[in-house]
């Protein structure tokens, strides 16, 4: 590793091997080993998170730079069973960028944030000369209350159970269209959301979650390779029950990617305890009608996950690897 790739930045292998050798390396403590959504400080009183954003392009079906800034870091909170209360907003914007546009941008950032109860309470602009930066980067760091103790991508056992909240890739396969100009159908739209209501109806039900992760870059296929290795055991996914919408099967299919590889953010994993499924779900489907249930654990295969195909074969799902779709989120 001498140069720095775009491959690096993508969630996946390439990306987990930079924050180990550099950043890991270099920062090395208790809290950061963890390798939670949100770091837990002050004695599991608070979350702690950051997120930068550098999506392309700025506008896209179902969201804008703004709204995902504000969702992705509020998730990674709610992601720790976290209430989102106090935001940072950084902003380094290339000279020329249009106001009416920026101000669409905050304007997205508001109402996102009004639906997670939180507040921006410092931030930093930053104009860089014209061709610098490619026009606007938007930096969030969020502090959260913990409201349910515990939740960690540590803690799995085969006690639990694997789901989804809705059906998966909505934002990446959103993204590559965009970029590509390729003209989808209307319905096809980013996920982008916020999901501390969701967790919050999930902790106000006293379901039993052992975890919870946004499967944003890398996808649910990421979310679910780090914790077989975080909790060193085996998750088993029928493939047929991973819920994808047409128009993403679609989307994969000219991509030649997996559904479970494109990027996400309003889509989340749970693991919970099995004699929560049938209440759990109950809850998620007055959200999303599309929440499922999509695999198990078991100590089969350590830190692997298997698929298991509607014709009786097998095979491991991996970590993504390679470029994926740059600049996601
Ligand atoms: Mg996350």
């Amino acid at each position: 590793m001498e140069t720095i790739k775009l491959a690096h930045g993508n969630g996946g292998e390439e990306n987990n091997k930079l924050i180990s050798e550099v950043f890991y390396k270099a920062f090395e403590n208790e809290i950061l080993a963890k390798s939670e959504d949100a770091a837990i400080i002050e004695d599991g009183k608070l979350a702690f998170s950051t997120d930068s954003f550098t999506v392309s392009p700025l506008f896209f079906n179902g969201a804008n730079i703004g709204k995902l800034a504000i969702c992705g870091t509020c998730n990674d909170l709610a992601m720790m069973g976290a209430k989102p209360k106090y935001l940072t907003c950084s902003v380094i914007i290339e000279e020329g960028f249009s106001v009416k546009d920026l101000k669409t941008i905050v304007a997205s950032m508001k109402e996102e944030l009004e639906k997670n109860g939180a507040i921006v309470v410092s931030g930093d602009t930053k104009v860089m000369p014209k061709g610098t930066i490619d026009k606007i980067i938007i930096n969030t760091t969020g502090i959260g209350e913990i409201t349910k103790a515990n939740i960690s991508s540590n803690n799995i056992t085969t006690e639990d159970i694997i789901l989804v909240n809705r059906d998966i890739g909505a934002h990446g396969a959103t993204i590559f269209t965009a970029r590509e100009g390729i003209d989808m159908s209307s319905s096809l739209q980013s996920d982008c959301a916020s999901l501390y209501p969701v967790v919050k109806a999930l902790i106000d039900a006293n379901i039993n979650i052992t975890a919870l992760r946004d499967a944003t870059r890398g996808g649910v296929s990421a979310v679910l390779n780090e914790w077989s290795k975080q909790s060193n055991i085996c998750v088993e996914v029928e493939e047929d029950t991973i819920p994808v919408s047409d128009e993403v099967n679609g989307v994969c299919e000219m991509l030649g990617f997996e559904p479970t590889a494109l990027a996400n953010e309003g889509t989340f994993v749970l693991a919970i305890n099995k004699a929560d499924k049938d209440k759990a779900l109950e809850i998620l489907k007055k959200f999303n009608q599309n929440a499922t249930i999509i695999g198990k654990v078991t100590s089969q295969y350590p830190q692997k996950v298997v698929l298991n195909s509607a014709y009786g074969t097998s095979r491991f799902l991996d970590t993504p690897t390679g470029e994926l779709l740059p600049r996601i989120c």
